[in-house]
Formats: structure tokens, sequence, C-alpha cells
């Protein structure tokens, strides 16, 4: 699934490739993606001019002069580049032809993603009313904001970070990765963690995310991006995918257990139980 990263590599990408072309027609093959009225979207989307691409959390919004597409590529969702006279590949569900004669193709095995168009100043609406939480970079992202988050439950950390009305972006792989920075053990209750704790959790989510992106994201067997660029977060992982190998930090062999009914990597002696 792509996370926070590998959406925003996605988006730097498109934003090279595709800002200021003009969509001379949308085809749409699996309707159903489409959120709202289909007419309505295609009538909306043609002739328009993408302005500039955005992102919050993993949601990619796509700006023209009177309106916004929004796209979420839930597990498997990709777009790719390429002239509008290529043949048709399967799982290709939307398909925008440029004026230029290239076009902008959604792929998705899963059928999973949605689009939906938005009026041009409903983009923070959007994020309100689909309950999508600050990211770790927001500078609403404080002290404050997590601990009044937090205060309202007695779950365990993994799951409450994972929870995208809580903190936008933070994926299994960066939950993992983020938690043995901390030395936090996933299954710690909420209530069991200290005031430096939850700092520590803000300062890693940042510099896990911010190295993230840098490096184009993680590309990993469930995820790979489809306009030629890979991720290269996969060689810094701490934790995540190292099952039986030795911890960095005190040479202990990696755990795999299961959180919340994720699969979840933790070193059993940085990251002790509280209890
Ligand atoms: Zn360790």
């Amino acid at each position: 699934m792509p996370e926070l990263p590998e959406v925003e590599t996605v988006r730097k990408t498109l934003e090279h490739l595709i800002v200021s072309k003009t969509i001379q027609s949308v085809q749409l093959f699996y309707p159903k993606m489409i959120q709202g009225d289909c007419m309505d979207f295609q009538n909306h989307v043609t002739n328009q001019t993408i302005q500039s691409i955005k992102r919050v959390g993993k949601y990619l919004f796509f700006h023209f002069q009177e309106g916004i597409v929004v796209s979420h590529l839930r597990m498997e969702g990709k777009y790719y580049v390429q002239p509008a006279s290529d043949p048709i590949q399967k799982h290709v569900h939307v398909l925008f032809s440029f004026q230029d004669g290239q076009s902008l193709r959604y792929h998705d095995v899963r059928k999973f993603g949605t689009m939906e168009w938005i009026p041009l100043h409903g983009m923070k609406d959007y994020v309100k009313k689909h309950r999508i939480g600050l990211e770790p970079f927001d500078s609403d992202f404080t002290m404050g904001y997590l601990q009044a988050k937090l205060s309202r439950t007695t779950k365990m950390i993994k799951p409450v970070l994972l929870d995208q009305t809580i903190v936008a972006g933070l994926g299994n792989i960066y939950v993992d990765e983020v938690l043995f920075i901390c030395g936090l053990h996933p299954e710690t209750r909420v209530h069991q963690l200290h005031h430096s704790d939850i700092e520590h959790i803000i300062s890693a989510s940042q510099a896990v995310l911010g190295k993230a992106i840098e490096l184009g994201g993680t590309t990993i067997r469930s995820y790979v991006s489809s306009l030629g660029v890979s991720g290269r977060f996969q060689n810094e992982l701490l934790v995540h995918m190292r099952k039986g190998e030795p911890c960095y930090s005190c040479g202990t062999f990696i755990e795999k257990i299961k959180v919340g009914g994720r699969g979840t990597y933790v070193c059993p002696t940085c990251q002790t139980k509280r209890g």
C-alpha cells in the first residue's frame, strides 16, 4: 500500500510531467471509482488545465482552473503518463487524454481507489469531512494536539498512530520505525506514555517521514510506483522487514508479532513492554 512518502513521490513526479497540460477528453472504464455523477465528472474535467498538484495525507489534489480532482490510491492505485495513442492496458480505469498527445492513466488492480471532483475552494471542507488528521510536518501537530487526541483513548499506541484521523500518513512501515526509535513496544497502552514519549514520537515521526520522502519512499513488494521512480528508504529500515536479523542497537534478533491485526516488527530488548 502506498504510504505518505510514496504518495508524495507520485505527486512530485506527476507535477514535473503533467502540470500545465490541458485535458481533451476523459474515458472512464470503471465508473464506480468516481464519487458522484460520472457525466458531471467528465464535463467538469474536459478542457481544464492542470495548475498544480497538492497532497494532504495520502490524498492527491489535482487543481484546475474551476475545481479540483481528489484522488486516493488506496491499496494498488498507480498513475502512468504515456502517449494517448498507446494501447489501453488491463486495469486502466480512468484515462485522461491531453491536448498535446500525452495521457494520464489511472491503473488499479484492486479497484479500491477513488476519484472525485470538488469545488475550487473545497479542499479544507474535504479534509474536514474525511477527518484527515494532521501530518507530522504540520505546524499544528504539536504536543498539545497529540496529547488531546491520545487522552481520549486507552488503546495500544501502534493502532492509534495508524489512525489517519489522528496522524495522517504514518502507515504500517513507518509506525514500526517510529516506535523502534522511541524504544516503545507497539502494545504500550497510550495512558502509560510519559510526556517525553509523546515528544519523542513527534520528532521521530518527522525524522522518519522526512527521510523517507527524501529517498522517494519505500519500494517493497507491496507497492511499486509506476512512474519510473523507485524509493530507496527500504535500505534504511531499522526494524521493519528485519525479522530474525540482529537489532542494530543491541544485537537481539528482531521479532515479528501481530498488533491490531497488522504484522509488526519489534526488538524485544529495546522495546520492552511496560507493566
Ligand atoms: Zn534492540
